[in-house]
């Protein structure tokens, strides 16, 4: 057991102030970075210490800067990193550059990482040992050549991906062969921009599937459990817009499936720490794997809210080298958690959805959260005074309800985002309270077409 003295999380925002909290209620110090940007920034102030880095970089660059973070650690005597999620958290080279400094690296190996952070390594280790993935081209494509021969085997609509891709970004579905070359093109590029790998796949593309993962804790010592699944089907432009708990649209046999595959394919890469595997289900009940995040989601609060379990200090704790079953952890089983209630994570951003969900910038001129029975709040950047800048994600405050009931647990979050007050800048809050009212959300059987299938969600 390593006992952690001062941690410093690799990150901003909601998700750095998420790690704050829980190293605290360890009695762990806590250390944060920031940017120029993020100077008036909440989180900064949430750290025991904070230190500005990257000062002639690019705000975005800031939280990428390897070498800078392991310095710095290294110079206040930090004993492990926390990487949040996106930035560095997916990056086996930052893992590795820790592990060499003598810092631990709270998160799954280097070798894992390597494995999972490419989507066609991880779809081929899936089909290895056989949990079901989408029919797909099992090597990078070196020319569009490759691509039309599969579109004409299995037929269109196709999706193009980047091998490195993450958060919705650098996926191009194509509908028919005279787009496929630009489509083709563009995605290099983009990938090429946006994750300095241009490796692009093709797949199959799903009608209106359902997006379900599953969320999976395991210990240094081959103990694995799956805390049971999670919705992301109400999307945007695949992103995830708000997520809920469990998924009881689906039958429980085929959320069986789900979780022995999880843990299977996490078994398979010997699996440390945190992590989920996401996957489609059709309408038949077929599910089909499509990638494992290796790192801290930012859903994983409805999986707290029901399970009990808090994932981050389990992170945390994990790293030390707690078993599963130790009291801090206090997983004794499989049959030990058991889910209980329903859970609605909203995620509120400063984006217009009247303006084709524009980022929206300014000062806070009102911040009034709500509260109450079965809320919480996982907030970020938000206060009365607060600048949104341009810079950095969109992500004000994530409000997540319980309740024993799914209608419950909706109209909990309903009301909870009509009691939020943000003024000055724009947000999302009428939007979501459309989808959490209309029917179908109600039925849990939104797919991953609802926003683009219900115009009426924008009234
Ligand atoms: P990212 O890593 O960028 O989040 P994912 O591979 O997890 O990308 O996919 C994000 C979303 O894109 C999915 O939840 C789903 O809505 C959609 N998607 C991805 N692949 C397919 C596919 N083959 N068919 C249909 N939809 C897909």
């Amino acid at each position: 057991m390593q006992n952690f003295n001062k941690v410093l999380v690799a990150n901003r925002g909601e998700i750095a102030i998420r790690v704050f909290r829980a190293c605290k209620e360890l009695g762990i110090r806590t250390v944060a970075i920031y940017s120029e940007e993020d100077k008036y920034a909440l989180f900064r102030a949430k750290a025991d210490e904070s230190y500005l880095i990257g000062e002639k970089k690019k705000p975005i660059e800031v939280y990428l800067s390897i070498g800078e973070i392991i310095n710095l650690a290294l110079k206040k005597g930090v004993d492990a990193i926390h990487p949040g999620y996106g930035f560095l958290s997916e990056n086996p080279e930052f893992a590795e550059k820790c592990e060499e400094a003598g810092i631990v690296y709270i998160g799954p190996s280097v070798h894992t990482l390597e494995n999972l952070g490419d989507k066609i390594k991880s779809k081929l280790l899936a089909q290895s040992v056989g949990v079901p993935v989408i029919p797909g081209v099992d090597k990078p494509m070196t020319s569009v050549d490759e691509a039309v021969v599969f579109a004409e085997k299995y037929g269109y609509p196709v999706i193009l991906k980047a091998a490195a891709g993450g958060g919705g970004r650098g996926m191009r579905v194509v509908y028919s062969e005279k787009d496929l070359e630009r489509e083709f093109n563009n995605a290099r590029t983009e990938a090429k921009k946006a994750f300095g790998i241009e490796d692009i796949f093709i797949e199959k593309y799903l009608e209106r599937p359902k997006h379900i993962e599953v969320q999976i804790l395991a210990d240094k010592y081959g103990n694995i459990v799956h805390l049971y699944e999670r919705d992301c089907s109400v999307q945007r432009r695949h992103q995830k817009i708000l997520e809920f708990t469990p998924a009881f649209s689906i039958p429980q046999e085929v959320r069986d499936r789900l979780y022995q595959d999880a843990l299977k394919l996490s078994r398979a890469v010997n699996y440390v720490n945190a992590g989920t595997a996401e996957f489609l289900v059709d309408k038949h009940g077929n599910h089909y794997f499509i990638e494992m995040n290796p790192r801290i989601q930012v859903e994983h609060t409805i999986t707290e809210m029901t399970t009990g379990i808090d994932i981050v200090q389990s992170q945390i704790l994990v790293a030390q080298g707690y078993p599963l079953n130790s009291k801090e952890i206090g997983i004794s089983s499989q049959e030990s958690v058991v889910p209980r209630g329903y859970s609605i994570q909203c995620r509120i951003t400063t984006e217009d959805p009247l303006s084709n969900f524009m980022p929206d910038t300014g000062k806070i001129d009102v911040y009034r959260t709500s509260s109450g029975f079965g809320i919480r709040l996982d907030g970020g950047n938000g206060y009365t005074g607060a600048n949104i800048s341009p810079y950095y994600d969109s992500l004000l405050v994530k409000i997540i309800s319980w309740a024993r009931t799914f209608e419950g647990t909706t109209q909990k979050a309903i009301r909870s985002v009509k009691e939020m007050n943000v003024k000055g800048v724009k947000t999302n809050e009428a939007f979501l309270i459309n989808v959490m009212n209309h029917e179908k959300f109600l039925s849990g059987e939104c797919d991953t077409h609802f926003i683009d299938d219900t115009p009426e969600l924008f009234d």
